[in-house]
C-alpha cells in the first residue's frame, strides 16, 4: 500500500496517508490542524519502506525464503553470519570457497556449508 506524504499549507506540518488505490479519491486533511490545503511531498520514506519490503520478501539469513539458496549471491551469507555471530574471523579457505561458489562454481565442500533446510 503506497504511503503519500502531504505538507499542510496552513501549518507546514507533514502528514502521511496510506492510499488504498492509486488514482482513487484522496482528500487528505492535516492531522495537526485539519486543513485540507495539502500539497504532495515526494519523500524518501516510501522508498525506504519499499526497499525494506523487498528485502523481507527475498528472505534473509535468519528467515530464508524458498528461493533464498538458489541465488548464488546468497551462498555463504549464512556461514558468514554464523562466524560473525560467534565473533570469529572466517578462515580464508572458506572465504575462497564461498567466493568461487558465488562466481558459479559449486564444489561439494560448499554444499556441505549450507544449512540443512529440513532441519529448520
Ligand atoms: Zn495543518
Amino acid at each position: 500500500m503506497p504511503v503519500y506524504e502531504f505538507r499542510c499549507q496552513a501549518c507546514q506540518r507533514k502528514s502521511s496517508f496510506f492510499v488504498r488505490s492509486i488514482g482513487g479519491s484522496l482528500s487528505p486533511a492535516c492531522t495537526a490542524c485539519g486543513s485540507r490545503e495539502m500539497s504532495r511531498v515526494i519523500s524518501g520514506f516510501a522508498y525506504h519502506k519499499s526497499m525494506a519490503t523487498i528485502h523481507e520478501e527475498s528472505g534473509g539469513p535468519d528467515r530464508p525464503g524458498s528461493d533464498y539458496y538458489k541465488d548464488p549471491r546468497n551462498i555463504g551469507r549464512w556461514t558468514e553470519k554464523k562466524f560473525k555471530d560467534l565473533g570469529m574471523e572466517m578462515p580464508s579457505q572458506i572465504q575462497e570457497m564461498i567466493q568461487s561458489a558465488r562466481e558459479g562454481e559449486m564444489p561439494e565442500s560448499v554444499k556441505d556449508l549450507q544449512p540443512n533446510l529440513t532441519d529448520v
